[in-house]
């Protein structure tokens, strides 16, 4: 068993759409990003990646590369998955927490981890998604930036 870490960030502006574990949201400002900007896929790929030992999502998947603009990070997770797997590894766990100050994601959450479980082959239980507000501090308190960490644990696909 192996265990990997990964996080995200992005600048939220008007006139970008909010996709946040392949859920779109309803919400006045979106990331900012080359590809679709979602956070929490972005962070739960780097930790996949780390856990397989496979370096970064950069490293996979340039943000300069104009394949990737405004890419479906779903496409992407799946191709993490599949990189994963060339390596001799399945992912068996995510635990995801995404901080964002508006707004609440609430039952999103179900979605989000429902949407994840699916591109990844597992069950909804083998994901967690939680989300938090960063009690109104910094960049994210003031709804300029979205953030996630997450985690993931691989094993052996013998
Ligand atoms: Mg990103």
């Amino acid at each position: 068993m192996r265990v990997g870490i990964g996080r995200d960030i992005h600048r939220l502006a008007a006139g970008h759409r909010l996709v946040v574990g392949g859920v779109t949201l309803d919400s006045p400002v979106g990331a900012v990003a080359h590809s679709d900007g979602d956070v929490l896929l972005h962070a739960i790929i780097d930790a996949m990646l780390g856990a397989a030992g496979l370096g970064d999502i950069g490293d996979h998947f340039s943000d300069t590369d104009p394949r990737h603009k405004g890419a479906n990070s779903r496409g992407l997770l799946r191709q993490a998955a599949a990189l994963i797997g060339k390596q001799g590894f399945r992912v068996t766990q995510i635990d995801a927490t995404v901080m964002l100050e508006r707004p609440k994601l609430g039952p999103a959450k179900r979605t989000m981890c429902e949407t994840i479980a699916a591109e990844l082959g597992l069950a909804p239980e083998q994901v967690n998604v939680k989300a938090k507000t960063n009690e109104g501090l910094g960049e994210i308190g003031r709804g300029e930036a979205i953030g996630a960490e997450a985690v993931a644990i691989v094993v052996e696909d013998v």
